[in-house]
């Protein structure tokens, strides 16, 4: 008896629990299609017993469907003059690319502020007035027509969204203009209004095309709702053709700050993931719910813990996703960003449509060349390729010193940093084309002298950071400059390289032995590298007479090409024209001059051919205290485009023929003749 009452109180539990999850679903007013599924899962539980695990992954399925935000969004400030205070009050300099930023946010925001225009048409006065008054009140553009002739008439000359219409009208009745519609403006969607006698004739209108049918007497929630679903596709399907901004560019540059801008201009929440090294299509798309521990994968995760469908989400390092025997997420990534499928979007775990075309996705990645080739057809990519001294002490005085002064606890000292402080931090303690380092330095001599404070070790009036507290605090310089202060050598050339971090100078040595005519390469060089250093070496025994080389220089003798840091992987063309000149400088015996730097890709034919990265390499060079540059001519065009202030103090050479350069980089030996 006992144990049966114990069942019965059991049984009564559950089924108040069920009861319980059943209306938190009603309320959740999930989309119509979503919402029959879950209850049909909530019914389900009646069937399972609740001791067994099933039950139990029954309910933290349901639990995490209700908490997913359907159809929460947040509010767009649609502001763009805001939108370009907020980036230009975060981010200095960075002028080009924010023009770009603010101009894609136009656009979006012109969809998005366009107001959908809806005609009603009705033969009763009082019907017509309702709902333009109702519809003109929730945000659309309304007008009216007494008649089917007079809809026809508005139609032929406006586009309208939708066409509200009644069933019964005179001459020209609702299923006739229906037809017109459809062949005047396809895409305008249909609602007919109908009385209860005349709904078999509305089914009939449906399968003619019309989005919907609604019964007379008219229900103002019933009203709001069927028109908000009829213009939802519309809207959905225009803002999210826009395409999806990718910011390129070196660690440190701002690329994610500037996603963060423009969350907070537009007031969406920010959502940043990292998808390094990510191998597993699950990570993106969740597991299914049958596998014990099952999770949703990162993009719902993520939208739930923001709790609003639209946010800002930022896909950091898109370029190194990866790919293996579990999926490859960059497919499933392919259909998170494609407007035609991410309306739909299915997680495995929560294993019902979710509709992400709300989402304004943001992609970041060093460099483009690792991007999936389809995910970059997706992109308007934005580049961004490193500061200036001078920009990065600006930047460092008016964002990176105030924020590092606020987090140490030190607002009300006044602590200042000098210039020339700042310049030899940027010279002597760091080498990146970004921020992040000099962000950490900065934060570290600011972590430094609160603790002198707190230990009452310095006066707190006397809080200048001048090159001698900097020279205190890090000791001597941590990058030296080979270059600048380095002996001319034989065989040795200087490059420009362009790496995921930014532009970079490389050093290209020459040997040569007794042999058998073999070409050794070392230096960790990929294969387009090891093709530019056999170019360049046929090139230059097929043009003996013009080097003023014996013909034979290569019987009987091997030759060595080596770039240190051999442990850093070096690939892509450009290192042609430095492999060739220390190449020559080894053959010629002349030095190569160590302050001239060079870039290029070389053909057999001696032919200088243009090479990616400008902006970069130049940085590059300026940082490392070279003196000349060889760029391609055909590189013209992005050199013109390059600030006046970069070109500063610093030799630009360019040229077409590798003949051209020899006597720039190569120093005559007095008294010597090869
Ligand atoms: P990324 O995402 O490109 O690696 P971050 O956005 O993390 O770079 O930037 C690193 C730091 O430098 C951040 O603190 C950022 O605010 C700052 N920063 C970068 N560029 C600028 C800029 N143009 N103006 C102000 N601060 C900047």
């Amino acid at each position: 008896m006992k144990k049966f009452f114990k069942k019965e109180h059991e049984s009564e539990e559950r089924s108040s629990e069920i009861e319980e999850l059943r209306q938190s679903v009603l309320d959740k007013k999930m989309p119509e299609q979503v919402e029959k599924i879950v209850l049909k899962e909530v019914d389900r539980l009646f069937k399972i017993s609740p001791s067994s695990a099933e039950y139990t992954i029954g309910i933290n399925y349901i639990d995490y469907l209700i908490t997913l935000p359907w159809n929460h969004f947040t509010e767009d400030n649609l502001d763009i003059n805001r939108a370009e205070i907020i980036l230009n009050r975060e981010h200095c300099g960075l002028d080009e690319i924010k023009e770009r930023i603010l101009e894609h946010l136009a656009v979006r925001l012109m969809k998005l502020s366009v107001k959908n225009t809806i005609l009603v048409v009705d033969d009763e006065k009082m019907t017509r007035m309702n709902l333009l008054h109702v519809l003109s009140k929730e945000g659309y553009d309304v007008d009216t027509a007494a008649s089917g002739s007079e809809a026809l008439e508005r139609i032929e000359k406006d586009r309208f969204d939708l066409v509200i219409t009644d069933l019964k009208m005179d001459k020209i009745d609702g299923l006739m203009l229906l037809d017109s519609i459809k062949k005047i403006n396809p895409a305008t969607e249909v609602i007919i209004i109908t009385g209860y006698a005349t709904v078999l004739t509305a089914v009939d209108a449906i399968k003619r095309g019309s989005f919907h049918f609604i019964a007379k007497p008219l229900k103002l929630d019933e009203i709001r709702s069927t028109v908000k679903s009829a213009l939802s596709k519309k809207t959905g399907v225009m803002d999210s053709k826009s395409p999806v901004i990718c910011f390129t560019g070196p660690p440190g540059t701002g690329k994610t700050s500037l996603g963060q801008s423009i969350a907070r201009s537009l007031e969406r929440k920010f959502i940043r993931i990292s998808l390094a090294g990510m191998k597993d299509e699950a990570e993106i798309r969740g597991h299914r719910r049958s596998y014990v521990g099952a999770l949703s994968g990162r993009i719902i995760q993520e939208i739930r813990r923001v709790e609003s469908s639209n946010p800002v989400f930022m896909l950091d390092e898109i370029d190194k996703i990866g790919q293996d025997f579990k999926g490859d997420p960059a497919a499933a990534l392919l259909e998170v960003l494609d407007p035609q499928q991410n309306a739909q979007f299915i997680d495995h775990y929560i294993d019902v449509p979710f509709d992400l075309s709300k989402v304004m996705f943001i992609a970041t990645a060093n460099t483009i060349d690792k991007i999936p080739r389809p995910l970059l057809d997706r992109f308007e990519v934005i580049s961004m390729s490193g500061y200036t001294m001078e920009e990065k002490v600006n930047i460092a005085l008016r964002h990176l010193i105030p924020k590092a002064i606020k987090d140490s606890g030190l607002s009300r000292y006044s602590l200042k940093f000098t210039k020339k402080a700042l310049r030899k931090i940027i010279r002597e303690h760091t080498r990146e084309a970004g921020l992040r380092e000099l962000e950490r330095k900065i934060s570290s001599i600011c972590r430094k002298i609160t603790r002198q404070l707190v230990k009452k070790a310095i006066d707190p009036d006397a809080l200048d950071i001048t090159e001698k507290t900097v020279n205190d605090f890090f000791g001597p310089s941590r990058y030296h400059f080979e270059i600048a202060g380095a002996k001319d050598r034989i065989g040795c050339s200087t490059g420009l390289a362009w790496t995921e971090t930014g532009g970079e100078i490389i050093f290209i040595e020459a040997t040569k032995m007794m042999g058998s005519n073999q070409l050794i390469l070392t230096g960790s060089l990929g294969e387009v590298m090891k093709e530019s250093a056999q170019a360049a070496l046929s090139y230059i025994r097929s043009n003996t007479k013009t080097f003023e080389l014996k013909p034979d220089f290569f019987h009987q003798q091997d030759i060595h090409i080596h770039v240190p840091a051999g442990a850093i992987p070096k690939d892509g063309p450009s290192a042609g024209l430095t492999i060739a000149v220390a190449l020559l400088s080894m053959l010629k015996n002349q030095p190569c001059r160590r302050g001239t730097a060079m870039t290029g890709e070389l053909t057999l034919s001696g032919r200088i051919l243009p090479v990616g990265g400008i902006k970069e390499k130049l940085l590059a060079a300026k940082i490392a205290g070279i003196k000349t540059v060889i760029f391609p001519s055909k590189n013209i065009a992005e050199l013109s485009v390059i600030p006046e202030d970069l070109k500063k103090d610093i030799q630009i050479v360019t040229a077409g023929e590798l003949n051209e350069v020899l006597n720039l980089v190569l120093k005559q030996q007095q008294g010597h003749t090869t």
